[in-house]
């Protein structure tokens, strides 16, 4: 960290924390230093810490600052894509013959990581309903290291209870591992709630703008961070300079966007629920979710993802995916844009026949920051 003191509050942060004005020339914006070495004052005589841009560069010192500071964490890590951090994390913490229990529901590419890469290594994993302690703990083995929380899931924005599995996973001397992607720091701060570990793909929310592919850790334990900067540097599935810089830029407005996220999620909602065409809206911020209580003590906002399954069933969803015109039929999530797609046939299609699998008739929105009436319109029209 540099001289100036953390602000506290989260805006201030997001756009103070780690990005002192540059004290080479002033510059207001973090520099873009696109360099693989630095020059030495002498062997050994480093300027500014600086040797060799994988395992350090000073636009990704001021990501992985930002993302700290925002998740009230002690160091942030910043990767090549979610998947990259999560990769990193699990060569961390886990050996060969470490259980990982992680949700049924979990995003589709952490469980392939773990049933098709890390299985290869001896890591093992038992998939569970998250939101069942009860069935968690009986999971739970001598092995365990992990415990993999995910929480809205995707795409059926189910809701775990981040301190309870907390306690579960510290009884068991596991790490409560959060993926706080949907919800983002501004909602949800995972660390605080007792979570080890949070994972992010900065992709999604904290990028905001559907042109930037990154990942994030943020742990609260310095030795644990350590560790993953080690593992970060040894195994080099870095976030480039550039990349650093736009999740950067991004995270200045995440409080803004995510506000308007949340009211635009809401006026959606509401629309949704109105209509006879839907036969279910899946929105932890409705009150007979059945997360509603959970999401309201744990998180700020119910956030910009809306499920919601359709009466007329598979060929009513895949009719509605095709006729929106403003959402736009897309996989990913959380920029600004307004989105829509089919998890069954699109983002969950590898989960077909496993337990894994999702219901047909649904569809999943990524509703993004346009008006609210133009985002309506659209869907009545796609409804009608
Ligand atoms: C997209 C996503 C990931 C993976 O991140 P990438 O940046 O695509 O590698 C992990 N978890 C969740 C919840 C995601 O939505």
């Amino acid at each position: 960290m540099t001289g100036t003191p953390r602000p506290s509050g989260f805006s201030t942060r997001a756009i103070h924390a780690g990005q002192d004005p540059d004290p080479a020339t002033g510059a207001v914006v973090p520099p873009l230093h696109l360099t693989t070495t630095y020059k030495q004052d002498g062997v050994g005589g480093l300027r500014g810490g600086y040797e060799y841009s994988r395992s350090a560069n000073p636009t990704r010192t001021a990501l992985q600052e930002a993302l700290a500071a925002l998740e009230e964490g002690a160091t942030g890590l910043a990767f090549a894509s979610g998947l990259a951090a999560e990769d990193t994390l699990l060569r961390t913490v886990c050996e060969p013959g470490s259980h990982v229990v992680l949700a049924g529901d979990a995003y589709g590419g952490t469980f392939r990581l773990l049933s098709k890469v890390a299985a290869r290594w001896g890591v093992e994993h038992t998939p569970v309903d998250l939101y069942d302690l009860g069935a968690v703990r009986a999971a739970v083995r001598d092995t365990t290291r992990v415990l993999w929380c995910e929480t809205p899931t995707n795409p059926l924005l189910n809701i775990a209870d981040i301190a309870g599995l907390a306690e579960v996973a510290h009884a068991a001397g596991a790490l409560l591992v959060v993926d706080n992607t949907f919800a983002s720091p501004y909602l949800q701060r995972p660390l605080t709630l007792g979570a080890d570990v949070v994972v992010h793909s900065t992709t999604k929310y904290l990028g905001g703008h559907s042109d930037v592919v990154g990942g994030a850790l943020v742990v609260a334990d310095r030795d644990l961070g350590e560790q993953l900067a080690f593992h970060q540097n040894a195994m080099g599935a870095v976030n480039g300079p550039f990349d650093a810089w736009l999740v950067l830029r991004g995270i200045k407005t995440l409080g803004v966007r995510m506000d308007r996220h949340n009211a635009n999620a809401a006026r959606v909602v509401d629309f949704l629920s109105s209509r006879p065409e839907v036969s279910a809206v899946l929105y932890p911020g409705l009150p007979d979710h059945p997360g509603h209580e959970v999401a309201a003590r744990q998180m700020s906002g119910f956030g910009g993802m809306v499920s919601f399954r359709l009466a007329g069933g598979e060929e009513a969803a895949l009719r509605f995916c095709e006729r929106t015109e403003l959402f736009t039929l897309a996989e990913s999530l959380g920029g600004v844009e307004s989105l829509v797609e089919h998890p069954h046939r699109m983002t969950h299609a590898s989960a077909a026949g496993s337990p894994l699998e999702v219901p047909a008739d649904l569809v999943r929105l990524s509703v993004g920051i346009e008006d609210a009436e133009d985002l309506i319109a659209d869907l009545e029209r796609a409804l009608g």
